[in-house]
């Protein structure tokens, strides 16, 4: 994907002797990510009795991990909490009764390639299919991205459906990850999205900034602050190793943008199942000024009954983290309940 930022459109004529096609560093780093099972567990020297699970659940979900979030691991511990997050396990492939393909039943609430309205007031649309990191406990890890990747013309559709529907609100970009789309075809968008009066919030439901905190860049920044709506930027992280310094500073970019920061968790078994981890998670996120606000349960998403928490459990854990923590550090744990109107709180 080699784009011309559109920044680059609008500068001086000094910068017109550049290329036009000058791709920006965050898309070299996605397009140089570690895809092959063998490259992982070499980088993360791991014993290679690990490697055939990996080869096997790759095959299932490919591996994708960009250099910037792998640097955030430690060699040699297959226990790490990012290393979990990514790396294929045989459990993958073993089926689990109760554990489906499209646990949330979206494809039944795809009125039209790209959309996804459930909930009143607020429809998501999926701005890109692709993601920079590719999760294990992923519940869209079987979604048919291919299909709902909309064309041009379908995404007139998509705002046709936006303008006709005055009870929409907020227009949420979802994926994959929205920000793996290029800056110049976020920036189309969102011009569309402003010119739609109904319409008050821009939400975007992102990891990238987490995993590639380059890709807050002066070309993202530019048609985030050019918009009239109010901006929610919800983040994607579980474990406070994955917020370093550099994963602050996107944050305070986006803030001085005028962005509201949260996050939201998937509470996932050897990855942040205590107390200690939940707490350092939402202390680590409040120092980047980021408030949060989910922690799902796990989807029953087949492939992924390793990662799964019991309820019970999961209670628990959430009155330790209000014993611990100001209530504003405390996220809220909810289950998405395929046709309900909301997030099931628990
Ligand atoms: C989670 C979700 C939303 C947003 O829900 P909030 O509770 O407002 O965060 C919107 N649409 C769909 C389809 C969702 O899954
Ligand atoms: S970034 Fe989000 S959508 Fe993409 S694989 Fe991870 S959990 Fe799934």
């Amino acid at each position: 994907m080699i784009t011309r930022s559109p920044a680059l459109v609008q500068r001086a004529p000094t910068e017109e002797a550049q290329p036009l096609a000058m791709t920006p560093a965050w898309q070299s780093q996605l397009a140089r990510a570690v895809r092959d099972p063998r490259e992982l567990c070499r980088r993360l020297r791991l014993d290679p009795a690990w490697l055939p699970g990996a080869e096997t659940g790759h095959r299932l979900f490919e591996v994708r991990v960009p250099e910037a979030f792998l640097a955030r691991m430690r060699p040699g511990d297959p226990a790490d909490p990012l290393l979990r997050q990514v790396l294929p396990l045989d459990a993958e492939a073993a089926p689990t009764p109760g554990y489906v393909s499209d646990p949330l039943a979206e494809a039944e609430h795809t009125p039209q390639r790209g959309l996804i309205h459930k909930y009143a007031g607020r429809v998501l649309l999926i701005a890109s299919p692709a993601c920079a990191v590719n999760c294990r406990y992923c519940f869209r890890r079987h979604f048919p991205y291919a299909e709902n990747s909309p064309s041009r013309a379908q995404w007139e559709q998509t705002l046709d459906h936006l303008r006709d529907d005055t009870s929409i609100r907020e227009a949420i970009l979802s994926g994959g990850d929205p920000l793996a789309a290029s800056d110049r075809q976020l920036a189309w968008l969102v011009e569309r999205l402003d010119a739609i009066p109904h319409l008050k919030r821009l939400r975007i439901h992102t990891r990238l900034p987490v995993v590639i905190p380059d890709r807050v860049d002066a070309g993202l920044l530019d048609w985030l602050t050019a918009t009239r709506l109010q901006t929610v930027v919800v983040l994607h992280s579980n474990h406070a190793n994955e917020i370093d310094d550099a994963v602050i500073a996107a944050c305070r970019r986006l803030t001085q943008a005028g962005a509201t920061l949260l996050n939201q968790s998937v509470l996932l078994r050897g990855v942040n199942d205590s107390v200690e981890a939940l707490a350092a998670l939402s202390e680590r996120l409040f120092e980047a000024r980021v408030l949060p606000y989910y922690l799902h349960m796990l989807d029953p998403v087949a492939g992924a009954a390793h990662f799964d928490v019991p309820e019970f459990e999961a209670r628990e854990l959430v009155a330790g983290l209000r014993e611990s923590l100001p209530g504003f550090l405390v996220p809220k744990l909810v289950r998405e309940i395929p046709g309900e109107a909301s997030k099931t709180p628990l």
